[in-house]
């Protein structure tokens, strides 16, 4: 595995270019402000009259339809939801982008699963931040950075890796590490960890913890505390030195169950689902899947969504932040902020 770090990139490559941001959201605000920052020219291009027009307008950049700023950038981002990202290509930046131009993504989806297919004339990258564009923020302004991967997908200028670069110092990558790998195994690795162990797995866990403690007669404040507040405690210690680090500090007793009673939570039905959900991740069918659903209008993800929303867990979590009043404050994701 090939890591780069800022003193391997050099941001001179990105001088006398223009950088355009297609869509300022959780990673586009991220990458504009960090870039810009670092001394990049950057652009923004956004909805014509939504909110995050407004939000990059008022956080100085000049913005336009992602048409206009296509134009105008030498390396162009895609910032933008993947789920729409190949019809915004096809309608706005297709039409506008230069040959000799470098479009980056920031998830292999579309790419991999050939949804978009840049001319040959264009120089193809990825950076992919490993956190949420909050972090990818957050850390730069404190002088720290989100690791990031980086892959070429095609490089007609034979300098592709070296624009990537920069891109990645840019925003702040190159003070954690800047991992080299291709754009399938981003793509592939991304959707798995996010299905069955970050986003999926986690909170599957977390509510049938909380479920089964409640259905067995506790009180709902206890099991949000037990199953869910305490979380991030624990995950901060594997976070700084690993699952030893963390099980250092917890008691012998917690150890004890630790060891014995996880492997039996994700045993080997667990497992399997994981193996049966990374194939559907390989061959293409949870891309086909979730490719319909949002031509769909995205039935299964609002009613899924919204039954998550309505789950007990979250009023008494509101009411128990309620009364934690520093959780309030220089919160990471503020929706009228950013
Ligand atoms: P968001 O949904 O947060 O942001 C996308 C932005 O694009 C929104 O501001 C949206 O506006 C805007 N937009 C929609 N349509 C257009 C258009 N036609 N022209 C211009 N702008 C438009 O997306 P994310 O930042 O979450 O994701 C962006 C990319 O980054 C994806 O490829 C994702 O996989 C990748 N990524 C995301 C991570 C994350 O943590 N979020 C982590 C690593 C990678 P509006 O809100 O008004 O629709
Ligand atoms: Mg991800």
């Amino acid at each position: 595995m090939k890591a780069y770090y800022d003193k391997d990139a050099d941001l001179k490559r990105l001088e006398g270019k223009t950088v355009a941001i297609l869509g300022y959201g959780s990673q586009g605000h991220a990458h504009a402000q960090n870039l810009r920052d670092s001394g990049v020219d950057v652009v923004v291009g956004e909805l014509p009259g939504s909110p995050p027009w407004q939000k990059a307008e008022a956080d100085g950049f000049k913005v336009s339809p992602a048409g206009k700023a296509t134009h105008t950038g030498d390396v162009v981002m895609m910032t933008l939801p993947d789920e729409i990202m190949a019809d915004v290509y096809r309608a706005e930046i297709a039409p506008e982008i230069r040959d000799g131009s470098y479009l980056g993504v920031a998830h292999g989806f579309n790419l991999h699963y050939g949804q978009i297919r840049p001319p040959e004339g264009v120089n193809v990258f990825m950076v992919a931040p490993k956190g949420p564009g909050h972090i990818v923020r957050s850390l730069f302004a404190r002088g720290e950075g989100v690791p990031a991967l980086v892959a070429v997908g095609q490089d007609p200028s034979g300098d592709t890796l070296q624009v990537a670069l920069a891109y990645a110092r840019g925003i702040g990558a190159g003070r954690s590490g800047i991992i080299e790998t291709t754009i399938r195994e981003e793509t592939e690795t991304d959707l798995f960890g996010e299905q069955a162990v970050l986003c999926g797995g986690l909170t599957a866990l977390m509510q049938a913890g909380f479920e089964t403690l409640v259905e067995a007669g506790y009180a709902p404040e206890m099991a949000y505390f037990e199953c869910i507040h305490e979380m991030k405690l624990i995950i901060d210690f594997i976070y700084e030195g690993g699952i030893s680090n963390m099980r250092y500090t917890i008691s012998n007793t917690a150890q004890y169950g630790d060891v014995t009673r996880g492997p039996r939570v994700i045993g080997e039905a667990a497992r399997e689902e994981m193996r049966k959900i990374l194939r559907e991740v390989q061959s293409g069918e949870f891309a086909r899947e979730w490719i319909l659903e949002t031509k769909a209008g995205k039935p299964v993800f609002n009613a899924l969504t919204r039954k998550g929303e309505e789950h007990p867990l979250e009023e008494v979590g509101r009411r128990l932040r309620g009364l934690m009043s520093w959780l309030a404050k220089d919160r990471l994701v503020d929706r009228d902020r950013n």
